[in-house]
């Protein structure tokens, strides 16, 4: 079975993490190459700040997102699709990542808002 892996920041794939993470990204916030996705292979992919969704990776990484304390774009979401989302930082739990990320979180050392745990 042939895998492919996915770099969260950008979508780009290849057959290999080594491939993925010896190439640059234009899109990483923090470094220079693309950072493996480790979630699951999904129909959507939810951004984990906002919970913006789209049907891929590139798509999702494409567009801006006003929550992304690091970043301008979507990051997706790395865990299961859950019928419960759990605040990270706090606890706090909602149906939805949109609805958990909409709530401010009075303890994430990042940003303002909940993230979601995987
Ligand atoms: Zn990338
Ligand atoms: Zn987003
Ligand atoms: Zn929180």
């Amino acid at each position: 079975m042939s895998q492919k892996f996915y770099c969260k920041y950008c979508g780009s794939s290849s057959s290999s993490i080594s491939g993925l993470t010896s190439s640059s990204c234009s899109k990483n916030p923090e470094g220079k190459k693309h950072v493996p996705y480790e979630g699951d292979e999904k129909s959507k992919y939810y951004c984990m700040y906002c919970g913006s969704s789209s049907s891929s990776i590139s798509g999702l990484t494409s567009s801006s997102c006003s929550k992304n304390p690091e970043g301008n774009k979507h990051v997706p979401y790395e865990g299961d699709e859950k019928s419960k989302y759990e605040c990270k930082y706090c606890g706090s739990s909602s149906s939805s990542i949109s609805g958990l990320t909409s709530s401010s979180c009075s303890k994430n050392p990042h940003g303002n808002k909940h993230v979601p745990a995987k």
